[in-house]
């Protein structure tokens, strides 16, 4: 019996060793995923060489993203599923937004989600990064479009031209811009068709025209084999991660519980089991500053 645990344990490997994963990409995100998903769990990753990812949403407002990022990535990895008749599948979503701290910063959340039907998992992997240079900007002059591209890492990231931030029609959006001489041609073509003399610029966030992106993405994908080789306690299934995160660290003057983190929550989505990992951040005491009483 205890051999049995031992061996169980021990074999993360043996969910997912020798099976077809299929990433559900299109901007070459699989440069990044497939090298750790065949080392770290032994698949054999397979593309769907014309998977048009676009339908599910894209960050240039020509087609709006259905649902939450989370929804978006489940509706890749199961359309992928369903056009190659695998059970194995990762799909991955990015999400651009101030920072919730500091509202002048932009972040990068990016999801990597492994659907396993086999076995019935799901697996999310995520990665929050202020490392972006996702921003935008009204322009009326060619100076101002190259000053733009100077600050935003191009050419080695791409960018978006278009002639209004409510451009919805594809044939006036410009994508994937990363040489000097496309940006100025785009630019003043943009400019003389502009009614208002105005056009805009935005970095273009598309993975394969964004390396910064590109490594979020690898980290995100780091945090997913983290996260899959967190094996339950009970049946020993793959993902055991945190469903819920609870307030209550004590003030280290008063004692009195405050907002911070006491506790995270871990569930097996397989058996259920459930089981709490007190001081996550490995902080036991509050601040007196974050503290009701102490600080009011
Ligand atoms: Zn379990
Ligand atoms: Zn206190």
């Amino acid at each position: 019996m205890i051999e049995d645990c031992y061996m169980l344990s021990n074999s993360i490997k043996s969910w997912f060793a020798n099976r077809n994963l299929v990433i559900a990409t299109m901007h070459k995100k699989e440069q990044v995923i497939m090298p750790l998903v065949e080392a770290e769990l032994g698949v054999n990753c397979i593309t769907i060489p014309d998977f048009n990812t676009d339908q599910f949403g894209t960050f240039t407002r020509d087609i709006n993203r259905r649902g939450t990022q989370i929804e978006a990535a489940r509706k890749k990895a199961q359309t992928a599923l369903e056009i190659t008749g695998e059970t194995l599948a990762i799909a991955s979503e990015g999400s651009f937004m101030s920072h919730p701290a500091f509202p002048f910063v932009s972040c990068d959340r990016e999801i990597v989600l492994l659907l396993d039907q086999k076995h019935d998992l799901e697996i999310i992997g995520q990665e929050i990064s202020t490392e972006t240079n996702h921003t935008h900007q009204s322009i009326k002059t060619l100076d101002e479009a190259l000053n733009f591209a100077e600050k935003t890492k191009f050419p080695d990231h791409g960018l978006v031209v278009m002639l209004s931030p409510k451009s919805i029609d594809k044939n006036y959006i410009y994508k994937g811009i990363n040489t000097e001489n496309k940006l100025i041609e785009t630019v003043e073509k943009c400019l003389k068709q502009s009614n208002n003399g105005t056009i805009h610029i935005e970095t273009d966030m598309r993975a394969m025209f964004n390396p910064t992106r590109m490594k979020v993405i690898e980290k995100a994908t780091q945090n997913l084999i983290k996260t899959i080789y967190q094996q339950c306690p009970q049946c020993y299934y793959p993902g055991f991660d945190v469903i819920k995160r609870q307030s209550g660290l004590p003030c280290g003057l008063c004692g009195l519980a405050t907002d911070s983190i006491l506790l995270d929550i871990y569930q097996c989505q397989q058996c259920n089991f459930s089981q709490e990992k007190k001081f996550p951040t490995g902080i036991e005491t509050a601040d007196p500053s974050q503290c009701q009483y102490c600080n009011p």
